[in-house]
């Protein structure tokens, strides 16, 4: 590639209802073309296309649910070569933990979903709605909320801010993370890759993007945000607690086993939830694309980390346990009169194994639909 060459961004602009309607076709244009517009003026160093199209998926009437909008965003983005997509809808999105949402972006799938409605009517509605859609790309690129930029929380559509620029640090940031998409994206098509090869591939081109994203979904925070699953692991906890076999093997096991054992089973746990809820069939059918690996990617080392919080609490809580419980009595139910710290902490080690699996098998009891939210969604803005 020559120095010269300038790397061209390909957005999707997909609208999902079955609707002829003149007023939204040309409220969708007009959005679409501020967007690209700002998008342009402040990314220079780029070539933006927008790409419309329209798929007759969703009825015009009701809200819909932002998860299956934003599975048909990452489809028609994988069918059609975009870099990223925006899903539009005229009706309002159904929201999950806020009383109301009117957009949703998702890092992992690199995809957004914007609702129309709040904005039609509003005067300068086009530029409005802009300003929400540049809000969610932000968010896709790993930008957090900042005043008197498009990172500004969008509360109230009417009192919006129209035609705020990003800062010159966010726009260095995203600058940075586009130049890396465009890369790879020259690489992917240079080479053929194995299976194997195309995971370690992705993981390759860019690492720190990845790892931004992991962190930004805190999932040392999954295991609270997950009910079911916390609660099948705590009743495991406390019946084991006072158990006197579960004492006697467990401040009896070999800590080089307990290790392995626990190494084993956060990645037990992990691919267990991953396949039992469906994390990696995001868009079935669409073969081996590197932005879908990066997304699998992403969403299992996500798991995998919040399986490890996971062990890590229910390392804290049996260790704490332990060391409240008389000691006559743990002497006893593990029948070792030398019992000290190190033995509780085997034990501790031992009970929180044992939490994982069975919060794996609570996960599967976790709603499929909540759990991708959980995963997918970046925020409900
Ligand atoms: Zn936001």
């Amino acid at each position: 590639m020559s120095e010269q060459a300038i790397p061209l961004v390909q957005i999707g602009w997909v609208l999902a209802v079955d609707s002829e309607k003149p007023a939204l076709q040309e409220f969708v244009s007009a959005v679409g073309e501020q967007v690209i517009r700002q998008l342009r003026e402040q990314f220079p160093q780029f070539e933006w296309q927008l790409n419309r199209s329209q798929r007759k998926r969703f009825t015009e009437r009701g809200q819909l649910d932002p998860l299956p909008l934003l599975e048909l965003g990452v489809q028609e983005k994988l069918r059609n070569g975009w870099d990223y997509v925006f899903v539009l809808v005229p009706n309002e999105l159904q929201a999950r933990k806020r009383i109301r949402t009117i957009g949703v972006p998702s890092s992992a799938l690199e995809s957004m979903v914007l609702s129309l409605a709040p904005f039609m009517g509003l005067e300068n509605s086009a530029e409005k709605a802009a300003q929400l859609a540049l809000h969610l790309f932000g968010h896709v690129q790993g930008l957090n909320h900042e005043d008197a930029t498009p990172m500004q929380p969008p509360e109230i559509p009417h009192e919006m801010a129209e035609g705020t620029l990003f800062s010159a640090e966010q726009i260095t940031f995203i600058s940075d993370r586009l130049q890396d998409v465009a890369d790879s994206r020259t690489e992917e098509l240079a080479h053929h890759h194995s299976r194997i090869g195309f995971y370690l591939h992705a993981l390759r081109a860019d690492p720190i993007s990845i790892l931004q994203d992991i962190w930004q979904y805190r999932p040392w925070r999954l295991p609270l945000r997950m009910g079911r699953l916390t609660a099948a692991t705590t009743v495991t906890i406390i019946i084991l607690l006072m158990a006197a076999e579960a004492w006697e093997v467990g401040t009896n096991f070999d800590p080089i086993l307990l290790i392995i054992g626990t190494i084993c089973a956060i990645f037990v746990a992990t691919t267990f939830v991953f396949i039992g809820q469906n994390l990696g069939e995001v868009s079935r059918g669409m073969g081996m694309r590197e932005q879908l690996v990066r997304t699998r990617v992403l969403v299992y080392a996500t798991l995998f980390l919040g399986m490890t919080a996971l062990w890590t609490v229910l390392f804290v809580v049996s260790f704490l346990a332990g060391l409240t419980l008389p000691r006559d009595v743990l002497i006893g139910w593990s029948q070792n009169s030398g019992l000290g710290m190190i033995e509780i902490a085997r034990q501790a080690a031992f009970m929180a194994l044992l939490g994982v699996i069975a919060g794996a098998l609570g996960g599967n009891l976790e709603d499929e639909d909540e759990l991708k939210a959980e995963l997918f969604f970046d925020e409900e803005s």
